[in-house]
């Protein structure tokens, strides 16, 4: 993608730079992009960003160039009663957004309302949503489409150490000896990450790498060990090391007695898991999870991250909590180049966790702890009962407005027409509400269905926060004006709090703030005396330092790069985000029981369980396995990134990647069109012959929901997920692999 990109960057005579922070994932690199007339122009990396020193990936760098696609919304647009869409005023949109929710409330209460949110928007605009669904509206119904992603991240974090929050920064990678990636293909999905990564390997101290993939990925292939798991043995493999670590008396005993509980029935749960066992049971040699065993145990610093291959499988959240426990028994947390980054995706991923646009309360309040809620409502000045609601997960509020008791759902700036498992379903659940769809773009498979559209501002016009993935708040700078009539998702929703009367206990408007600015003072206050505390934080002193890490506040007026240094962990009744769920049956233990088992003096929790088959299994009818991922040159559902010419033509289309082997074994050559069928749905698309995947294995890249190729990857997902997080698993899919007569007429290799 680099040369058509950097030939627009040489005609930037005269251009505006403005400072900000990209748009595309939680990495958060500093920007500057160029504006020439109110136009987007260009970009380039900032050298001065602690994160990104001037790097940038090919989604960064093409990012800018979705801005001016003509297929942006530029008016509100109604449907009308013969099904067509017309263009209206944003009074008449507002106005029939207000009294449908009105109505829905009036006549089956705040439950007939929900919001189905992102990880793509500011931290601003995720706080007024959560002030205004739970203060306001007093509905449980708010969830991000973080459940597809990261949901697991959060529920990992509460289970281990008590709270959600990432321990490490990312200067923990120069410092790590080993780093191990658990399903994480970070030269694909963290680009500058990878960058920093491999820039460490050709350094004076280069540390040893682990990938832990089913595929061997760019980033497995650069990997100086790669364990080949087999989908969905995650926790078998996982189980197999922390045994080593335990036979081999690679743990700190006095870290463990100090800060953990939990020791005795981890070490009796891992102990069948010997390397032969692992073997057998997850393809993986003996002789490679010793040595990574061993890499592990004795290097003095690790880092390791788990991503999707982790958390859209089943088993995600023990997995996760695995991995947790890992750097607890050796004491490596809290250190230099010692954390479990359990990975945010999107950019904006954490402010939906943070400030409650999840299935979360803000500041990671526990919504069962009276004391958080007194507090959160006292902070909000409205009545206390409006709080304390069960969260809703997204998969419960798609059913719900399926099954009819949702009567009208808002979403904004997401896509769960092309991204949402079982997408039959989906349809009929969003047809089945009064939609409204706020996006910067009207050809998404979703806003296709709104009975409202309200176009709204993207990155680059307009101003707010992001917080990547080792906790940094970034500012992103408004750089041009939004196209037409579009309008931030801030604005549209303080005009919304104001057309339905939302009121404090004082009869004061809800939202007393209008713009991006005053919302992040509204948050501090938020959010002091919390985990995520923001209280110290300025925009100023954002755009000076590039980011600052939570929490920042009077104790640590310039941010803290690492949690965890004392280490206290918040498991205790007081403290605690959430209760402890099993991980089979994901129960919630009440806060009666919670208080029996809760760890005393601020330890964590060293936790995993046995592996377990997965579901969706393998038989004579469905003798493969589907699994699904990333490729570089795309985000999620390409809303963004297929606007992007360069990285449109660098791949423009779905494919299935066969095992050589396999492919000859039924006929099926290079471009040839193929049919993936589950037991829930099918694939079709060209095959794309090679080693890269094993033997048993085909993997479909997740970008292209293409209705009419029907290549989306969650179209086989099974009906399954993890029953602690609640994300659905989108890595295992029996199924076969049926030729289609012709061949794909675009086919060229990739
Ligand atoms: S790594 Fe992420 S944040 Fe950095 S340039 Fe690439 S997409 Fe943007």
């Amino acid at each position: 993608v680099k040369p058509r990109t950097m030939a627009r960057v040489g005609e930037l005579a005269g251009a505006k730079w403005t400072k900000s922070t990209c748009g595309l994932c939680s990495i958060g690199c500093g920007v500057e992009v160029a504006s020439i007339d109110g136009e987007l122009r260009g970009i380039r990396g900032r050298s001065d960003h602690p994160v990104n020193l001037g790097r940038l990936g090919p989604k960064g760098l093409g990012q800018w160039q979705a801005n001016a696609h003509p297929s942006r919304g530029t008016t509100p647009r109604l449907r009308g009663p013969e099904g067509g869409w017309s263009e209206c005023s944003w009074d008449a949109a507002m106005t029939r957004v207000a009294r449908e929710i009105d109505d829905a409330i009036s006549m089956h209460g705040p439950g007939a309302v929900a919001f189905y949110n992102s990880g793509q928007l500011l931290l601003e605009e995720y706080y007024t949503l959560s002030k205004i669904a739970r203060a306001g509206l007093g509905t449980p119904n708010i969830d991000s489409n973080t459940r597809l992603c990261t949901a697991t991240v959060a529920e990992s974090l509460v289970a281990s150490f008590g709270a959600d929050g990432p321990p490490g920064s990312f200067a923990d990678f120069e410092a790590a000896d080993c780093i191990v990636l658990f399903g994480h293909n970070a030269a694909e999905q963290s680009t500058v990450l990878w960058m920093r990564i491999m820039a460490a390997k050709s350094g004076p101290r280069p540390p040893k790498i682990i990938a832990i993939d089913p595929r061997r990925t760019a980033t497995a292939a650069a990997a100086d060990l790669h364990l080949a798991v087999r989908p969905g043995t995650n926790i078998a493999l996982i189980n197999g090391i922390l045994r080593q670590l335990i036979h081999k008396r690679w743990f700190d005993r006095a870290f463990i007695q100090a800060n953990t509980v939990g020791f005795e029935e981890l070490a009796r749960t891992v102990e069948p898991y010997s390397p032969a066992k692992v073997e057998e049971l997850t393809g993986v040699p003996a002789s490679k999870l010793e040595t990574a065993a061993e890499w592990i145990g004795t290097s003095p610093a690790v880092v390791s991250t788990c991503l999707q291959g982790v958390y859209q499988s089943h088993q995600a959240t023990a997995t996760a909590c695995a991995v947790n426990t890992m750097h607890l028994l050796m004491g490596k947390i809290g250190k230099p180049g010692c954390a479990p980054f359990q990975f945010a995706g999107q950019p904006s991923s954490m402010n939906t966790r943070e400030t409650g646009a999840d299935g979360a309360y803000p500041g990671y309040r526990n919504w069962a702890n009276p004391t958080h809620m007194k507090d959160l409502a006292k902070r909000w000045n409205v009545p206390v009962e409006l709080l304390g609601k069960k969260p809703v997960t997204a998969p419960e509020i798609f059913e719900q407005c399926f099954e009819g008791q949702i009567r009208v759902l808002v979403v904004l700036g997401t896509n769960p027409a092309a991204s949402f498992p079982d997408r039959d379903r989906t349809l009929a659940a969003l047809r089945n509400v009064f939609l409204v769809v706020m996006d910067p773009f009207m050809d998404t498979e979703t806003a296709a269905l709104a009975d409202v559209y309200l176009p709204t501002a993207m990155w680059g016009e307009k101003t707010g926060c992001m917080t990547n993935a080792e906790r940094r708040c970034n500012l992103v700078e408004k750089v041009i004006e939004p196209p037409g009539e579009a309008k931030s998702d801030l604005e549209i929703l303080v005009d919304l709090s104001r057309r339905l009367n939302l009121v404090d206990k004082s009869g004061a408007p809800l939202i007393q703030y209008s713009s991006p600015a005053e919302a992040f003072e509204d948050w501090k206050a938020c959010s002091a005396g919390t985990i995520p505390d923001y209280s110290g934080m300025s925009y100023k002193m954002l755009a000076e330092r590039g980011g600052v890490q939570w929490p920042c506040n009077k104790e640590h007026p310039d941010g803290t790069e690492r949690l965890y240094v004392d280490p206290t962990f918040p498991t205790a009744p007081e403290l605690v985000e959430g209760a402890l769920k099993d991980f089979q049956t994901g129960h919630a233990h009440t806060p009666h029981e919670y208080k029996a088992i809760a760890p005393d003096g601020g330890r964590a929790r060293l936790l995993t369980v046995a592996f377990e088959e997965p579901l969706d299994t393998v038989d004579a009818s469905f003798p493969f396995v589907a699994i699904s991922g990333r490729q570089v040159y795309h985000w999620h559902t390409r809303t963004k990134t297929a606007k992007v010419p360069e990285l449109a033509e660098a791949a423009p289309r779905g494919f299935v990647a066969i095992f050589a082997r396999d492919a000859t074994k039924l006929g099926i050559e290079d471009g040839d069109m193929v049919r993936i069928v589950a037991r829930r749905g099918q694939v079709i698309a060209p095959a794309k012959v090679g080693e890269n995947v094993p033997e048993g294995v085909v993997f479909i890249p997740f970008h292209y929901g293409d209705l009419a190729l029907d290549a989306s990857a969650d179209a086989i997902a099974p009906d399954l997920a993890d029953p602690v997080s609640k994300q659905p698993v989108q890595k295992y899919s029996a199924v076969r692999i049926e030729r289609v007569d012709g061949r794909d007429r675009w086919w060229r290799e990739p």
